[in-house]
């Protein structure tokens, strides 16, 4: 069969399989089992496919069609320009995070040269992206990672040691902020905030194969949001800030939150590219005049 009989092909199965994006999909699963670039996949279209790259495909296609996310049946994903390792140990990066990882650069990047000096920690890593694309961003920096996950944590150092960045990321295992040094310049976290009778609702992508762990928020979402706020108030540099993604419909009771849980801190929200509440940001209190 040439490339773009199996192109069509494969479109029309996943499409009938309820796959979203069959087109996209279908090229994907094939680019990565011919192992080329798109452009070469499309100047090709009459070229025949090999009878055991036909027989790989089909079966990376079987998976796809039976709801297995791409990620995980490459192996692959990127996130911030870097290609990760992925697998179920760990969420599958998504690309709204990247958000997280440019206010964090740019916030480090007005207080210190190549994040030189900083205290920076990656709050629930998964297979370390956040702290990953911070460090191969900031050459002087130094990371701490952790995640509540022992598994998530060895996809992490694999990853690590991937981008070269092992020695400057330190992975440590533990809930949000045990075990941490402190005060912390700069907080990141993508945290689980997917309410839990939702997450049944959610894509069969996404419930059937990704960790429960990493999305399920307690009852409203809000659960590990709410203790990362309460927790930050202790550990937080004065001059610090945390970076917390939040789900679309969260950002004004996560205001709400921060105005209760810590007086007189600067809470604020950023959208995304799509324009949805997504990233809420934390500043320490101003300290009030010194009396005269
Ligand atoms: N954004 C993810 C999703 O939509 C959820 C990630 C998370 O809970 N941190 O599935």
């Amino acid at each position: 069969m040439n490339v773009r009989d199996a192109l069509r092909q494969t479109r029309e199965r996943l499409q009938a399989s309820g796959v979203d994006e069959p087109g996209f999909e279908a090229e994907y699963l094939l680019r990565y089992v011919l192992d080329c670039t798109r452009e070469s996949i499309l100047l090709d279209l009459d070229t025949d496919i090999s009878p055991s790259a036909q027989c790989h495909f089909d079966s990376l296609v079987g998976r796809r069609a039976a709801g297995e996310p791409s990620a995980y049946i490459t192996g692959h994903k990127e996130f911030y320009g870097l290609d990760f390792k992925v697998d179920p140990r760990a969420l599958i990066p998504r690309p709204e995070t990247e958000l997280l990882v440019e206010m964090a650069l740019d916030f480090a990047s007005r207080r210190s040269t190549g994040g030189n000096g900083l205290t920076i920690v990656d709050v629930g890593t998964g297979c370390g992206t956040i702290a990953i694309a911070i460090a191969t961003h900031l050459p002087g920096a130094s990371i701490i990672a952790t995640d509540i996950s022992p598994d998530a944590l060895q996809l992490a150092y694999e990853n690590a040691a991937r981008h070269d960045v092992q020695d400057r990321v330190t992975l440590l295992h533990g809930d949000l902020f045990a075990h941490l040094p402190r005060p912390i310049d700069i907080l990141v976290s993508n945290p689980p905030y997917i309410p839990s009778t939702e997450l049944p609702n959610l894509a069969r992508e996404i419930t059937h194969h990704e960790p429960r762990l990493a999305l399920d928020g307690g009852p409203d979402g809000m659960a590990v949001i709410h203790r990362l706020i309460e927790q930050a108030k202790d550990n937080l540099s004065p001059s610090g800030a945390m970076f917390i993604e939040i789900g679309w419909d969260q950002g004004e009771r996560a205001m709400s939150r921060a105005q209760h849980l810590w007086p007189n801190s600067q809470a604020s929200i950023t959208p995304d590219l799509a324009g949805l509440d997504r990233i809420l940001t934390i500043r320490p209190p101003v300290p009030s005049a010194l009396p005269v």
